[in-house]
């Protein structure tokens, strides 16, 4: 398939992007194009034109402080999984990046344009939503930080006006006694998350102090699991509590989707296995 005709402008500035996109009422900012294009190919997105940012300075690369890495929005997948600092301060991302399909898109596919596509599929929102990361957009208004629950509000729908570009996410990062975990059930053709479970458990003296748990790819938004969090919490981090835990998970998931290949029951099923799962991986890697 061919996408429609459509109209290409290169933006050299955000402030540029964002006054394109306001003068051209249906049009779409281009980043990494892999999400955007193949959706032109099969005509489910015909924007009127195209507001590549692709060539923006400054809007890639990775910043950190003591307490947060800064990561541009132009900041590819694989920029972000081989980044030491990434993998040395936030290891999880890392982890979850360099999981997200193949090298190919890895390549070019951007942080910025994964989080404003809001696939239930994909991995970064479920991250975002774990971390609790703030996401920075800027538009006619000026700038605004938005938190990852309340960004993400619907399927392929986020907190974005039509003229807000995202600029850079802000993760805070986690230090020694605290581990995290990215699990996902890739589907075999796409490699997107049928299931992904996100975990960040910090243990002290044996107990857990802090549990963070977030299911992506079975609801239309990523999810944490709030019940399952507040049952480990102050528990150590052992097989009996971390299964009780993950029994509790299916409770704050509500409706799930399903489709031909994995069915909602499935999905919820998976996101509670997984969730044993990567809450003990976490816990260990916690412990050191
Ligand atoms: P684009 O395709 O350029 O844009 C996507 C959307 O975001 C568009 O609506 C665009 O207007 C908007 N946008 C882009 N940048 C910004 C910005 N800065 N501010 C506001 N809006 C913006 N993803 C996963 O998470 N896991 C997977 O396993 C996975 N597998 C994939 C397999 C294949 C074969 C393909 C083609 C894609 C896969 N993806 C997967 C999606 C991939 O990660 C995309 O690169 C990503 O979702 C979109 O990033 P992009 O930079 O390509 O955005």
């Amino acid at each position: 398939m061919y996408s429609a005709n459509v109209d290409y402008y290169r933006a050299k500035t955000v402030d540029e992007a964002i006054k394109l996109l306001k003068k051209n009422p249906g049009a779409k900012l281009l980043a990494g194009g892999h999400s955007l294009i193949p959706a032109m190919k099969l005509r489910v997105a015909q924007p009127t034109a195209l507001v590549d940012i692709g060539r923006i300075k400054g809007l890639s690369g990775i910043k950190s402080t003591t307490k947060l890495l800064k990561i541009g929005a132009l900041t590819t997948h694989n920029t972000v999984a081989n980044s030491p600092e990434v993998q040395e301060k936030c290891a999880i991302l890392a982890e979850a990046a360099g999981l997200i399909a193949d090298q190919q898109v890895r390549n070019r596919g951007t942080i910025g344009g994964s989080l404003a596509q809001s696939d239930p599929a994909a991995d970064y929102p479920t991250l975002m939503t774990v971390l609790d990361a703030k996401i920075t957009a800027s538009g006619p208004k000026g700038e605004r930080q938005i938190d990852a629950a309340d960004f993400f509000t619907d399927l392929f729908t986020t907190a974005l006006t039509d003229s807000e570009i995202i600029t850079n996410i802000a993760v805070p990062i986690y230090g020694k006694g605290t581990g995290g975990a990215y699990l996902k059930m890739k589907h075999p053709a796409s490699g997107f998350a049928v299931v992904g479970v996100a975990a960040i458990v910090s243990v002290s003296d044996g107990k857990c102090t802090d549990v963070r748990l977030a299911i992506g790819g079975v609801t239309p938004n990523p999810v944490r699991a709030m019940e399952a969090e507040a049952l480990l919490e102050g528990q150590a981090p052992d097989d009996a509590n971390i299964a009780s835990a993950a029994a509790k998970v299916a409770a704050s998931l509500g409706e799930a989707m399903g489709d031909y290949y994995a069915s909602a029951d499935y999905r919820k099923n998976m996101a509670e296995v997984m969730s044993r799962r990567a809450l003990k991986l976490a816990a260990q890697r916690a412990m050191g």
